[in-house]
């Protein structure tokens, strides 16, 4: 049976390895729509490629670049944010939504009210709206499939498994560009070099924050959001090997690892042809040739931002969303120049604090409305700290 597919935030990374899936077996997938931001140029020849219906750039004023690249080729342009929800709202079996940073959210929404499964790449969808992100696939009766390699590895873990005993979840970190530099050179840190991640190949904005870990802290938010377990039993595990991808441990005391290269082709794969498992060009690992896992104690002095995710999952309500907001607005400061690598968590840390005195930061009143306000308020707070510190 063919099925309808479409992909958000084709041009980035995890889009790319989406296609690059699907293109190996063009005749099994319909492509309904294909969704880029700035490069209009790939957007326009993966649609080409695979004769998509509609490509949309979220920006509008490329919208005449993105209309000239696919002139005389039947498939649609349009561009925005409304234009984005209209082709989240097409209809499809399966949608990718591989948008980075909060702009994810309200094209996952609409995918889901329309039932249809969305392979979640976009983590700080769960991490600003999760209860409502989860919510609206139970009311629509759409599903919610995990593509953060960590979250896949834990989905599948579990297959026949009774939440009731689970004990534990343990996630895996690389530690990213600076696990082992001296702590009083992370100051120094230029983007290039926390651009640079020893294991895995990402979009350079998740790359940053694996190396500051505030990957793996939106990723600790994620693990409670997704999987409904208390932020006492989710763990992090210095991985320096990135090959255990992330672990469960029951109430008998057994431990389910999940081992695989790094390669995110695996747990976009498993997302595209869940409930099977399909053959993947995935490397096969030699165990024998890689001899030993090693493992460490995460140092919350180097990484303050798992201090900061524990803090933000005690508060609850729209924590979340101010948090990524803060950690989007000072990785912006970073990669401008205009913080040191370390004060992208005194930031986050900052606009926490202030806004603590906000009732709303714990409201239970999450809606996309309450979510965009905060994160609007984190971001100009940020803005402020960081100007504070220029
Ligand atoms: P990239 O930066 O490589 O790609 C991001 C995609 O989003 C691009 O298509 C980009 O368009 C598009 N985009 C950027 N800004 C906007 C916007 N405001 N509105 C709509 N579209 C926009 O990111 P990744 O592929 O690395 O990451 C995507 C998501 O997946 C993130 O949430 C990330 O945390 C998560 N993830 C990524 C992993 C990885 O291996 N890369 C692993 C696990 C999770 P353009 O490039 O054309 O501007």
């Amino acid at each position: 049976m063919v099925r309808r597919v479409s992909i958000f935030g084709a041009t980035g990374s995890i889009g790319q390895n989406t296609i690059d899936l699907i293109a190996r077996n063009p005749d099994a997938y319909e492509i309904i729509a294909l969704t880029g931001g700035a490069n209009v140029t790939q957007l326009a020849a993966d649609a080409r490629r695979l004769r998509a219906d509609v490509a949309v750039t979220a920006h509008e004023e490329q919208l005449p670049e993105l209309r000239d690249a696919l002139a005389g080729s039947g498939i649609e342009t349009a561009a925005g944010e409304a234009a984005l929800l209209e082709a989240a709202a097409r209809p499809a079996d399966w949608i990718m939504s591989a948008i980075v940073g909060a702009a994810g959210l309200a094209p996952g929404l609409e995918a889901l009210k329309h039932g249809t499964t969305l392979a979640l790449a976009n983590k700080e969808s769960l991490v600003t709206a999760g209860a409502m992100l989860m919510a609206t696939a139970r009311d629509h009766g759409a599903q919610v499939l995990p593509v953060d390699s960590e979250h896949s590895a834990v989905f599948q873990a579990l297959v026949g498994e009774e939440m009731a005993a689970v004990e534990r979840i343990i996630i895996t970190a690389s530690g990213g560009a600076f696990r082992d530099w001296p702590l009083e050179a992370l100051e120094h840190a230029t983007p290039d070099e926390a651009s640079s991640h020893p294991n895995w190949d990402m979009g350079r904005r998740i790359t940053i924050d694996s190396a500051s870990m505030f990957n793996k802290s939106l990723e600790l938010i994620e693990t409670k959001e997704y999987f409904g377990v208390r932020p006492d039993q989710i763990e992090v595990v210095v991985h320096p090997e990135s090959l255990i991808h992330a672990m469960v441990g029951f109430t008998d005391g057994a431990i389910m690892a999940h081992v695989g290269p790094p390669d995110m082709r695996h747990a976009i794969g498993y997302a595209l042809h869940w409930p099977e498992r399909q053959s993947l060009p995935v490397h096969r690992l030699d165990l024998a040739q890689i001899g030993t896992f090693t493992f460490r104690a995460p140092d919350e002095v180097r990484w303050p931002a798992l201090r900061l995710a524990r803090e933000v999952m005690g508060i609850g309500g729209l924590a979340g969303a101010a948090f990524n907001a803060a950690k989007e607005r000072a990785l912006d400061g970073f990669i401008a120049g205009d913080i040191r690598f370390t004060a992208m968590a005194e930031v986050v840390e900052d606009v926490l604090t202030r806004l603590s005195a906000d009732p709303g930061l714990s409201s239970a009143q999450i809606t996309l409305d309450t979510v965009r306000q905060m994160d609007h308020l984190a971001r100009q707070r940020a803005a402020e700290a960081i100007s504070a510190r220029g």
